[in-house]
């Protein structure tokens, strides 16, 4: 096994074949394919870990995506929008903490006044941070007059998931309606690159009903796609949603976690100079998920800057950490982890995509 991986990680082009043996990888052959996937990162990005100070904006949601305890469905949760003054606190504390980057998320939310709101706030994020502070957006699918907006606003990256690149897949996590189309999402990502975005999107790994060929498939989407930036992690069941019938029919959460693991190496060897973030739901099935994803080839990491008082009302799934520690105590951690992980944390530096970069 291990010469047979050894052979595989020293072509220059992936089969889906290779794709799909890598992800098979255990034990010492495992060991093989993340030693490259670091090595490969540290020679085309650098040792650098750059920071997105994440923003959840607002978990009003019209959407209900079978996996998300966000869903518009979801009658447990107690909705919030964050206030103008509240994000610009945090904008003010990513700025003094020397971050260069911050990321608004949210639930979809497609009425016109919340469109030109986030254009406003967008405006006068870049105007009091000089224009310096770098926004990313996932705010999901708009139509291309309201991505354009806030590209001319002055956002400049924008992750949207495709969540799974198997439309069969894809329908059977998401309701059949009009809103939850495969193609629509494909589209909207297609809109974003062709306005101009650092595009990101990404996976999640470990869906009920999902095979290693769909993953091995993903990866090869995304590389096909030429993305700029990746975030992907495991999939976490919650209970107040539909897919947790099928729980049963998971893989465990460690074999979630090391597939994860998997997946960022091997997406690091296909695209070697994209950013790929260490995700939260990484640290969420693993005390060292961070700084395992680190080693593993990611290069970049979220700190959870929303105001304490709405975190515990952004849970997409089952026991997110961070919803009781200050932003403070996270940072401290943050840099533990890139550190412990051999690397360097990335303060003041703004991290645009090398591939990005290369491709315009
Ligand atoms: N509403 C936006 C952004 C917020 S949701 C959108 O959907 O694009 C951000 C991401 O959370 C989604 O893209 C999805 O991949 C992830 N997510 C949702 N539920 C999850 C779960 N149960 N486990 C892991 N990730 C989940
Ligand atoms: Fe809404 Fe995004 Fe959750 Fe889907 S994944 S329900 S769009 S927040």
């Amino acid at each position: 096994m291990v010469s047979t991986i050894k052979n595989i990680l020293s072509q220059k082009y992936f089969s889906k074949e290779d794709i799909v043996a890598l992800l098979k990888t255990e034990g010492d052959s495992l060991q093989l394919l993340l030693d490259k996937a670091l090595d490969i990162k540290r020679c085309y990005v650098g040792n650098y870990v750059f920071y997105r100070g994440l923003i959840e904006y607002s978990n009003v949601c019209g959407k209900n995506c079978f996996y998300c305890g966000l869903r518009a469905g979801n009658e447990k949760v107690a909705r919030y929008t964050v206030s103008d003054e509240e994000v610009m606190e945090a904008v003010r504390f990513a700025y003094g903490k020397d971050f260069a980057s911050i990321v608004i998320q949210s639930g979809e939310n497609t009425n016109a006044i919340n469109v030109h709101h986030i254009t406003d706030l967008i405006k006068r994020i870049r105007q009091e941070s000089n224009h310096t502070l770098e926004i990313t957006l996932s705010l999901g699918e708009y139509e291309e007059e309201a991505y354009q907006e806030w590209f001319d606003a002055g956002a400049k990256r924008y992750l949207l998931r495709i969540e799974s690149s198997n439309d069969n897949l894809y329908r059977k996590i998401h309701p059949d309606d009009s809103s939850h189309r495969f193609g629509d999402r494909f589209s909207a990502l297609k809109t974003l690159q062709k306005i101009g975005y650092q595009t990101g999107t990404g996976v999640m790994i470990g869906l009920p009903f999902q095979t290693i060929e769909d993953l091995a498939d993903d990866l090869i989407f995304m590389r096909d796609f030429n993305i700029d930036m990746c975030g992907m992690g495991p999939y976490i069941e919650h209970p107040d949603t539909p897919l947790w019938q099928f729980r049963d029919l998971l893989l465990s959460q460690r074999e979630r976690f090391v597939l994860s693991l998997k997946m960022i190496a091997i997406l690091r060897i296909l695209m070697k100079d994209i950013n790929i973030a260490a995700t939260t739901a990484m640290q969420t099935l693993n005390p060292n998920g961070r700084e395992k994803a680190i080693r593993a080839g990611a290069n970049v990491v979220m700190p959870n800057l929303t105001p304490q008082k709405y975190r515990e009302n952004y849970l997409i799934y089952e026991n997110k950490p961070g919803t009781d520690k200050d932003a403070g105590e996270t940072l401290f951690e943050f840099e533990k982890n890139i550190k412990d992980a051999g690397e360097i944390p990335g303060y003041g530096l703004s991290g645009t995509s090398k591939h990005f970069q290369s491709r315009n």
